[in-house]
């Protein structure tokens, strides 16, 4: 099965949020989404979202620095050459520029749908998905108060999630994790996530987060430094699930090889896409390390291409796999994702491809620039 991809195009829209999402930088009220569209030479179009956010306060690609990567350095790379495999195409992505992985992942992951589509199977079929439900984790953000926090948890759980997923910092932690135990009955299916916040010189700190049994603490110091997490790790009982520090296998071999964390969270566009992603996945089966599926604020259509990773039988904790209306007051794709009474999202399997249809009158709608490169 071959594909020759002959047209690439960009699309930002913003999407309307139904409460604000909180960073450093203030509140938002839409999440500007960089959408890609690409059509191979039979005609066929498919759809994929980058995950890179507005401001570098995750890391430092934005969908204005994706843009460009796509436009001026990715995109030349693949337009009107042809490829036996979607894994053709990530290493012709590899050896352009370094890193952008969110800008690469968003052409790259596409190319699985596509080939999806050819093959007439659903991508979660493609890429060898064993799970027809996968749970579902909810992610919350700082809140104003521990009790704000804790009424959040206790609707959340009554709603049926899986687990809960709250963010720390220094100043915001202690307090308020022992706040959302209590409304869970215990931090069994509680993770928090302090996204790089803390330095060694908070180790009792952290230590302290052990008395409640949490299910894993989520990248609790810098990125760059997987040392100072294997250091944390020996002197803590609650496992590490790294995130940010995770860019691709290199990253997760050393994770392993350094016992700098337990617990993988994977999100493909951290790691350049679906081909890396599938890797990380075999590895960590093969090693016994746990996987879950991280969230990027997405749209209904990066939600497909989760749901149908995590379908994969390596991802044995929940997912940041929320339903639409989480986030939205409308999504792009119809059916919207929704939840069952278990907490568990459908993976799509009668369509082929991402198993959704994209409303592309929505997305007309809130376009605020399109680029065809
Ligand atoms: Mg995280």
């Amino acid at each position: 099965m071959e594909f020759t991809i002959t047209q690439i195009s960009l699309h930002e829209i913003a999407l309307p949020l139904v409460e604000p999402f909180r960073t450093a930088h203030g509140d938002t009220f839409v999440r500007r989404l960089l959408l890609t569209e690409l059509v191979d030479a039979d005609g066929v179009r498919v759809l994929g979202e980058c995950s890179a956010l507005e401001t570098p306060d995750y890391l430092p690609e934005t969908i204005d620095s994706a843009w460009t990567a796509i436009r001026d350095h990715l995109a030349p790379a693949i337009l009107g050459k042809t490829f036996a495999s979607p894994a053709e195409v990530s290493a012709a992505l590899e050896v352009t520029i370094p890193s952008h992985n969110m800008a690469k992942a968003a052409i790259e992951m596409p190319t699985w749908a596509l080939a999806a589509v050819k093959e007439g199977v659903s991508l979660s079929e493609f890429i060898g998905g064993t799970r027809k439900m996968v749970e579902t984790g909810l992610a919350i953000g700082l809140q104003d108060s521990p009790s704000v926090l804790a009424a959040k948890v206790e609707g959340a759980f009554a709603q049926g999630y899986a687990r809960i997923k709250m963010k720390i910092k220094p100043g915001a932690d202690l307090e308020y994790i022992e706040a959302a135990c209590m409304a869970a009955d215990g931090g069994a299916h509680i993770q928090v996530d302090a996204n790089c916040s803390y330095t060694l010189e908070d180790v009792e700190q952290l230590r302290e987060m052990d008395a409640f049994g949490l299910m894993l603490l989520e990248q609790p110091l810098a990125w760059e430094n997987l040392e100072a997490h294997a250091a944390l790790q020996r002197e803590i009982e609650t496992p590490i699930s790294l995130d940010e520090s995770l860019d691709g296998l290199e990253s997760v071999r050393n994770m392993i090889r350094l016992q700098a964390g337990k617990i993988v969270c994977l999100k493909p566009g951290r790691v350049g896409g679906f081909t890396t992603a599938l890797q990380i996945h075999d590895l960590c089966r093969e090693k016994g390390i746990p996987l879950w599926c991280g969230g990027m604020l997405e749209s209904g259509i990066g939600r497909a291409y989760n749901v149908a990773l995590a379908s994969k039988p390596g991802f044995t904790l929940p997912g940041d796999l929320s339903p639409s209306r989480r986030y939205w007051a409308e999504d792009i794709v119809s059916p919207e994702w929704v939840m069952n009474e278990g907490g568990e999202v459908g993976v799509p399997v009668e369509l082929p491809g991402l198993g959704v249809e994209v409303d592309r009158d929505r997305i007309r709608e809130l376009t605020l620039r399109s680029e065809v490169v």
